[in-house]
């Protein structure tokens, strides 16, 4: 069966968060079983796309209305990555640093998903199935299926899986000429408040939707996105199936970036090394429990309530406890956070920016990670805390509730309900307890390595819904 992944990221090319992670991954662990796999991304300045050599597989020119932009359509020579990799070089809107946040946005992932469709309507074989991942290919499956341009795969099947519905790609209809033509008749299909809604679009158009957790996919129902009739409109054709984890990639014994390596039966040293270095870099005294954040600094992830959190906590647990966070994004979160340097110096450590490495060594090092989302579509930081031996304290929701059950419970981690100040520094102080309680605590760390969510297991699950889905076709 052949593949396609579409999406906005992958790691290691180009990466924002687990989007990246799964799209690197995913279709990885399903070439691994005789399925022909491969991804296409648009093609950014990133480091890897410098370091990596490259052939050039298609040339053309896409129209996004009245503009022309010449593109290419590259791919990775070696398959490194365990797939075959395509990036659509569109160098006008795309050779820029970073992924997101230009003001053109809704121009570049519109003509990039426009060059995709040009360029797969072209080649001699087609994949059996395009899976689609968030808004930025939400218009894929409507495009393929009602612009007469694209009449030669306008039957493949699409899956369209949204890795977070906050964000939809909603647009005027001013901007309607950008997309290639196709039946007025078919405008409903696109719309969603007044609206073009890539997002919706996906959703509408595709022939199944998933969500990343069961759990999100009750609450995308219920939720305030806006989108909640049109998700309670498509349930028979949604699922939800929880993330993987590329297990070779996070694994402890192996991992390349961390101080130690480690495994569940060294785990005691393991961690303890990687924490005395990390602590020494921190200038923190490495016998105290460690808690850490690492994530996009957003109030979806719950990160507003960080500062507070600091100052509660360190206030309450005075040198008893550090804080390490790494993350940036909102700039009134980071600011609040910087400014808590020199007040909790010794007990506290805030790193603005993205650091892969070090987001490692803090897994690896943490005793706690604190995971106080709002929203958690899955979550897949969780799953590397656990792999590395680190205790998940979580607010149950989305995929959070469906991998961690609180250890009182009998499970693997620290939970809570509320997003707020208090239940996160109640979960904290349940932490310290346990941290004395040296025999528990060890339990609950060895518990966690030995949970598997590899993507060995999980990606089956998305081959028996394409297979499903590609059978329904024959059958039409
Ligand atoms: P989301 O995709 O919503 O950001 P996930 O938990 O699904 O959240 O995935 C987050 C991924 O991004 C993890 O691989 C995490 O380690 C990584 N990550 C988040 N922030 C940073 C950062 N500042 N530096 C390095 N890695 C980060």
């Amino acid at each position: 069966m052949e593949i396609l992944h579409m999406g906005a990221e992958c790691y290691p090319v180009a990466k924002v968060g687990g989007l990246a992670d799964v799209i690197g991954s995913l279709p990885k662990y399903q070439n691994k079983v005789d399925n022909n796999v491969s991804v296409v991304i648009p093609s950014y300045q990133t480091i890897f796309r410098l370091n990596n050599n490259f052939e050039c597989v298609y040339h053309g020119k896409l129209k996004l209305g009245n503009f022309n932009f010449p593109f290419s359509v590259q791919k990775e020579t070696t398959n490194k990555l365990g797939f075959e990799l395509y990036l659509v070089e569109i160098p006008e809107l795309f050779d820029r640093p970073n992924i997101y946040n230009y003001r053109d946005d809704i121009e570049r992932f519109l003509s990039f998903q426009i060059a995709t469709l040009d360029w797969i309507s072209e080649r001699e074989s087609v994949p059996d199935l395009i899976h689609c991942h968030d808004h930025h290919t939400g218009l894929v499956p409507f495009m393929k299926k009602y612009c007469p341009k694209y009449d030669r795969i306008k039957d493949i099947p699409t899956v369209m899986t949204i890795h977070n519905g906050l964000y939809q790609g909603i647009f005027t209809f001013n901007k309607l000429y950008y997309l290639p033509e196709f039946d007025l008749i078919h405008i409903k299909e696109i719309e969603w408040g007044n609206f073009i809604n890539s997002l919706a679009a996906g959703i509408k158009c595709a022939d199944i939707i998933t969500t990343v957790s069961p759990s999100y996919l009750n609450e995308i129902n219920h939720s305030d996105n806006g989108l909640e009739t049109l998700f309670q409109r498509v349930r028979d054709k949604s699922r939800g199936i929880l993330n993987g984890i590329d297990t070779e990639i996070w694994d402890p014994e192996t991992d390349s970036m961390l101080d130690t390596n480690y495994s569940v039966n060294s785990i005691n040293e393991g961690k303890k090394n990687n924490k005395a270095q990390l602590c020494s870099h921190f200038n923190m005294d490495p016998t105290k429990p460690l808690f850490s954040f690492i994530g996009r600094l957003y109030n979806e992830k719950g990160a507003d309530l960080l500062p507070k959190t600091v100052v509660s906590a360190l206030t309450t647990f005075k040198d008893q406890i550090n804080i390490v966070i790494l993350g940036y994004g909102d700039l009134e979160i980071e600011n609040q956070l910087k400014q808590l340097l020199d007040v909790y110096k010794g007990n506290y450590h805030v790193h603005i920016g993205y650091d892969e490495e070090l987001a490692h060594k803090t897994y690896a090092s943490s005793d706690f990670i604190l995971i106080p989302s709002r929203i958690e579509p899955c979550g897949l930081n969780q799953m590397y805390a656990m792999r590395y031996g680190t205790i998940p304290i979580v607010r149950r929701t989305g995929g959070l509730k469906d991998t961690i059950i609180d250890f009182e419970d009998n499970g693997n981690g620290i939970c809570h309900d509320n997003a707020s100040v208090d239940d996160i520094c109640d979960s904290v102080q349940r932490a310290v307890n346990l941290y004395q309680n040296k025999e528990i605590f060890n339990r609950i760390r060895i518990k966690g390595m030995n949970t598997n969510h590899s993507w060995k297991y999980v990606s089956q699950e998305y081959v028996e819904l394409y297979n499903l889905i590609i059978a329904k076709r024959y059958e039409n």
